[in-house]
């Protein structure tokens, strides 16, 4: 039913631009996979080249282990999805689904039953003779991906195909995407700048920066466990604590600071007496709390954010900090102009080099 994506040390040169360096990762059929990264890391890139719009400069491409060098977008089992959606203004939605199949020289009846099933799908029953002009923009974004979906890919890409909608609205595609995923069974890459999407709709992602890959994993695991100083920053927010590594011991890492040592489990190529940085996540920060960590901050300020309030504070070392407290305890959280001591586990945080 669907398909792996194999990426083998593919690398792209525009010009003098090195667009995209040596990146290697595998997707597994039916997976919901996103490539996650700022404007400009090479996201795109790589989606063109698995597309076949684009042959890399260097390594290789399989698509259900078949090596894809040298085929075009129309000899790949792929369909590939637009920012832009472009559903055809003047043909009935049933007819935009069903387009890819008239040129494959599908029958009248027999592309209609097909566009039928395929709204059935994206749960727009009887929507087939309307035209694209009388849908909401969600339902023009299903309707693109029906008809993407029409020519029975093995792959789906998908170039930030929410990006034009409203933040509801997004978030509601969200769900919608996953669940049409895990129906279809149709191995998705899913390319995004928006962190939140990438790890609310992922089973994996794979983070880049300035062409390279920094990380993939699963949503969790890039949370709790990035392998990089551009991943644990990039992905969620978080505090960060320079100082000079002390000790390594049983996979933890202290870290001597300006507020004394500090612990965090140990991230790769950490060396006693070198430069490094910890990570700790606004919501490991315990007011008050238990933990051998401690950072202490006068409280600037409290933004309530509903199910949370993010409190700002000043470090003795004039760095910021930030905790994340859950409402239903902001009654014993620290106030406004208030020294305040904030704890956290070990366990909690995260020791990188630094540089
Ligand atoms: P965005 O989120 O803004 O679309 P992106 O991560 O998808 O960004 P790419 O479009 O893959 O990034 O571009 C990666 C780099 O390659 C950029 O520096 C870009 O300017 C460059 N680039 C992309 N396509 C070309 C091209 N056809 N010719 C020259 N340079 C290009």
């Amino acid at each position: 039913m669907s398909h792996s994506v194999e990426l083998h040390s593919v690398g792209m040169t525009f010009g003098r631009t090195r667009a995209v360096s040596d990146v290697s990762f595998t997707v597994e059929a039916g997976e919901f996979f996103s490539i996650l990264g700022p404007s400009g890391c090479g996201k795109t890139t790589i989606l063109r080249i698995v597309a076949g719009f684009l042959q890399p400069t260097d390594g290789a491409v399989l698509i259900g282990g078949r090596d894809m060098a040298g085929l075009g977008p129309d000899q790949r089992p792929t369909a590939m999805i637009f920012q832009s959606l472009a559903l055809f203004p003047l043909m009935p939605v049933w007819e935009n689904i069903a387009f890819g199949l008239e040129a494959r020289g599908v029958a009248k009846a027999e592309r209609r039953k097909k566009a039928d099933e395929l709204l059935h799908l994206i749960a727009l029953d009887g929507y087939g003779d309307r035209m694209p002009g009388e849908l909401s923009g969600g339902q023009r974004q299903r309707v693109a991906i029906a008809r993407a979906l029409a020519v029975e890919p093995q792959v789906l890409l998908l170039d930030e195909p929410l990006s034009a909608l409203d933040l509801k609205l997004r978030q509601h595609m969200r769900s919608e995407l996953r669940s049409l995923q895990k129906r279809t069974g149709v191995t998705f890459i899913y390319i995004t700048h928006d962190q939140s999407e990438a790890l609310a709709m992922s089973d994996r992602v794979a983070v880049m920066s300035d062409g390279i890959l920094q990380q993939v994993g699963a949503p969790r695991e890039l949370y709790d466990n990035p392998a990089t100083p551009f991943v644990a920053t990039f992905v969620g927010e978080t505090n960060i604590i320079a100082g000079e590594v002390s000790a390594v011991d049983d996979g933890i890492a202290t870290v001597e600071s300006t507020h004394g040592p500090l612990r965090g489990r140990a991230g790769d190529g950490l060396a006693v007496g070198k430069a490094a940085r910890l990570y700790v996540r606004p919501e490991a920060l315990e007011p008050d709390g238990n933990g051998g960590n401690r950072l202490a901050a006068e409280i600037e300020s409290i933004d309530f954010e509903g199910a949370f309030a993010l409190a700002h504070g000043r470090l003795d070392d004039g760095g910021e900090l930030v905790a994340s407290i859950a409402s239903t305890r902001l009654g014993n959280a620290p106030s406004i102009g208030e020294r305040a001591s904030f704890a956290f586990a070990d366990v909690n945080a995260v020791v990188l080099p630094d540089g």
